[in-house]
């Protein structure tokens, strides 16, 4: 019998790569729920060749067509993000991978909590925004989550066999995104075709613009902080250009522990709907001669003030990470839209710290409201507006 899986994000960067790892392993895996945000052409493919049980979109004014079209095959079809949430608690998979972009991944995150359900998370913003709610949620549902970052999951590759009374440090590593080499004032004045260009990885525009602010970064360290239970002070970022070594365990003997390959995330998401077991690859192997060197270096939080934010979140707790969040997906868009200069892509979210009330202790209700006044707040200072099917 093949594992069921519920694809969340199926038109993205790693929707798509699970597609693929899905498609190369059809006795093992089967996606029977597939959904995406507006891209009804794209979705309608994906369903006509995997075909799910339900295909969602978010996007309600794509939804007629949809269903014109996959009705006949038998395939269910939803429409609305609170669709989307509902279908969490089907009975027909047990694994949901979260490949929503930002906030969105939220609320459907928790239902699929509560309803049992494996989470391979590549949605990293879920545990922004609510780490301290989710990891309980975890706890009360007994389920787990397997992440799909490529850090995490080197990290979780790392603990393997280890008892976590042993670990000392986790250490993050960053490509350092297009920007590495340039001086503060030539950060200042790029272009959103020079920030869409990363060095490394092929990802979707939100986390590629996250990666040029390393905001990205200061996202994993809080993730990190949640997934393996980890003292802020003990996670710790390195820059590493060439992105072979994914990210690095030390444990209290001095030991360090890494997980490489090539930057491909077939390989965390294989890991990941595998349930912690080794897939054969696909993908070329990693040949350390082709690398003259692997080099190593400090983040520079002068050039990047973003990557402060994961100090100041995790100190702060509450809800300011969900805060940073919110004001960053506007932030984003005003940028790739030429409303806003790069760096204030850090001044939109210091902004909002200010201006949005603090809530030490948040609920789910705390949570939402929060976003919804960050979002609101940040639309009217860069006067840019995000669509809307959350
Ligand atoms: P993409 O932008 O490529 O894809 C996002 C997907 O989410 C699309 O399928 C999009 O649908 C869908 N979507 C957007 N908004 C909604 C919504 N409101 N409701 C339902 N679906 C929605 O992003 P990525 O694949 O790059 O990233 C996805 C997540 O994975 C992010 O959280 C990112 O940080 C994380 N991640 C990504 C990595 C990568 O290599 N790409 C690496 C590590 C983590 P549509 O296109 O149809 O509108
Ligand atoms: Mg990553």
């Amino acid at each position: 019998m093949p594992h069921n899986i519920a694809i969340l994000g199926s038109t993205g960067s790693i929707g798509t790569q699970t597609l693929d790892v899905i498609s190369r392993f059809p006795d093992r895996f089967k996606a029977t729920v597939l959904a995406a945000g507006s891209n009804v052409g794209q979705l309608i493919e994906q369903a006509v060749k995997f075909r799910p049980s339900l295909a969602i979109i978010a996007d309600e004014s794509k939804y007629e067509r949809l269903r014109d079209v996959l009705s006949p095959l038998g395939i269910e079809t939803a429409a609305g993000s609170a669709a989307l949430a509902d279908a969490m608690e089907r009975p027909d998979f047990d694994t949901v991978v979260t490949a929503t972009v930002g906030y969105s991944g939220l609320l459907p995150t928790i239902r699929a909590i509560r309803a049992g359900k494996q989470i391979a998370l590549a949605n990293k913003e879920t545990l922004v925004v609510a780490g301290e709610l989710i990891t309980r949620l975890m706890t009360e549902a007994s389920t787990r989550i397997v992440p799909v970052d490529s850090e995490h999951s080197a990290i979780y590759q790392c603990l393997v066999g280890e008892d976590p009374a042993t670990v000392s440090k986790l250490i993050i590593t960053a490509s350092g995104g297009p920007f590495r080499t340039f001086t503060r004032e030539h950060i200042a004045d790029v272009t959103p075709a020079q920030a869409l260009q990363h060095p490394r990885w092929n990802m979707g525009a939100k986390i590629t613009i996250d990666s040029a602010s390393m905001l990205n970064k200061a996202f994993e360290i809080i993730e990190a902080r949640w997934l393996f239970d980890i003292a802020p002070e003990r996670i710790e970022a390195v820059v590493h250009p060439q992105s072979i070594v994914h990210s690095m365990v030390e444990f209290i003997d001095g030991a360090v522990k890494a997980q490489l390959g090539i930057p491909d995330m077939r390989l965390p998401i294989r890991y990941a709907l595998g349930d912690a077991s080794r897939l054969p690859a696909s993908e070329r192997s990693l040949m350390l001669s082709d690398y003259a060197q692997l080099t190593f270096e400090k983040p520079d939080p002068e050039k990047f003030p973003c990557l402060t934010l994961a100090p100041y979140a995790l100190n702060r707790g509450g809800n300011a990470a969900c805060i940073i969040n919110a004001a960053n997906e506007v932030a984003v868009r005003a940028f790739l839209e030429e409303k806003i200069r790069f760096p204030e892509i850090f001044t939109t979210i210091t902004d909002a710290l200010e201006a949005i009330p603090f809530v030490e202790s948040p609920s789910l209700e705390d949570y939402v409201a929060t976003h919804r006044a960050t979002i609101q707040f940040a639309e009217e200072h860069t006067g840019c507006r995000i669509p809307l099917h959350v």
